[in-house]
């Protein structure tokens, strides 16, 4: 058994060279990672495969080395949005099966280049791929049913898949390798029936299926938050995204995950302003009385929003809060550091260990999955493991 109360190391405490201090990275810790995977999947089955969902770059971190880490520590499937999404992953070296939920019609050839398997959601997009595996000639080509059951997103009706079923039943071209579907509001309790009665819809599409089929895929329709909250709909897989990154929708949980990714800045410069005067641009911050200003090189365009200006984002300063002053620039922003102790060149912390990515999401009412994932190209990934740092630019 795994020991879960393993001590993750803090980015904090790692020894840093000289080379990488100095401005804005991301960094990635590949032991939070592991840890927040062995953690998912002590609370699952054993029999229970779990597929580790690193669509958008693994929700904007780095996702060939989060799939390589995750693919050593036994994740048995992997999953994308796009299809380049999954053609990176191969390049990177992944050999466990890798998800496609949102194939187009244009992506059929990175598809199979890349050995992925798609998500067939209408009719449109099955007879569509079946065509292709024909003119290809390939055959038992794994593909995924996606069922719709409240999302409304993507996805085959209940009452049309027997018909679905019944038509890749005598296609030798494809093999069905799960059927699935998503959850509209798993960690909502006012939603707990709704939820119910999607899970229950599932299941019925799932015997369905079965049925024409003449054989069993395997079925999922558990994210994150119903991996905890409904074990009765943990069927033969899991989906984890956001839980693997170190957050849930419950903050008692989020203290048995670490997040992984940290996002760092540095203090370029430090203003005094006098009573009167400005900062920012159009005026957006005027001082009613001295305020000391830190300059840090960080803005909207690496995905520091703007709706964070004007007080309500903030930054960890020597442990301490230093609120957002005016607007924020889309190269920089400036931060209030009247109270705090501190010079040019520090740190900043922006979010991430010691600084939950929720809680500052939901200063401008959204979510951890939005300032993970909005976090630009621009911006340095750094992979910390075992107190090795190695460099991606
Ligand atoms: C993104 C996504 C997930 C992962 O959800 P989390 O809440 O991040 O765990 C699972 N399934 C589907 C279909 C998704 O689109």
């Amino acid at each position: 058994m795994q020991n879960l109360s393993l001590q993750i190391p803090m980015t904090k405490e790692v020894e840093k060279p000289e080379m990488i201090a100095g401005e804005t990275v991301l960094e990635i810790n590949l032991e939070a990672v592991k840890h927040n995977f062995h953690y998912l999947k002590s609370k699952i089955a054993p029999n229970i495969q779990f597929m580790a969902v690193v669509k958008a770059n693994s929700y904007g971190s780095d996702a060939s080395e989060i799939a390589l880490e995750l693919e050593k520590e036994g994740a048995d499937y992997f999953a994308v949005a796009y299809s380049s999404e999954g053609e990176i992953l191969r390049k990177a070296g992944i050999k466990k099966p890798i998800l496609v939920l949102h194939p187009l019609l244009a992506n059929f050839d990175i598809i199979r280049d890349n050995n992925l398997e798609p998500a067939l959601y209408s009719k449109k997009i099955l007879n569509a791929f079946l065509e292709f595996l024909k003119i290809h000639k390939l055959s038992d080509y794994p593909v995924h049913l996606k069922i719709n059951t409240g999302l409304n997103r993507l996805g085959f009706e209940p009452e049309e898949i027997a018909d679905v079923a019944e038509g890749i039943a005598k296609a030798k071209e494809m093999r069905v390798s799960s059927i699935f579907s998503h959850l509209v509001a798993s960690e909502d309790d006012k939603e707990t029936d709704f939820t119910r009665n999607q899970i229950r819809m599932f299941e019925k599409a799932g015997k369905v299926i079965f049925e024409k089929l003449g054989y069993t895929p395997l079925l999922h329709c558990t994210n994150t938050s119903a991996i905890i909250r409904y074990p009765e709909a943990r069927f033969d897989m899991v989906r984890s995204g956001i839980g693997l990154y170190g957050y849930t929708y419950d903050p008692a949980e989020n203290k048995n995950l670490a997040p992984v990714a940290t996002l760092k800045t540095v203090i370029s410069q430090l203003h005094n302003i006098k009573t009167g005067e400005s900062v920012g641009y159009n005026r957006g911050f005027i001082a009613e009385k001295p305020t000391k200003s830190a300059t840090l090189p960080i803005g909207h365009a690496d995905g520091f929003l703007r709706a964070f200006g004007k007080g309500k984002g903030w930054v960890i300063i020597n442990g301490k809060k230093a609120k957002v002053l005016g607007n924020v620039c889309m190269d920089m922003v400036m931060v209030d550091v009247t109270d705090i102790e501190c010079k040019e060149g520090d740190e900043v912390l922006v979010f991430g260990a010691g600084a939950p990515a929720d809680e500052l999401a939901a200063a401008i009412d959204t979510i951890s999955y939005e300032l993970l994932t909005g976090i630009s190209s621009r911006v340095k990934r750094i992979t910390v493991k075992n107190r090795i740092y190695s460099y991606k630019y």
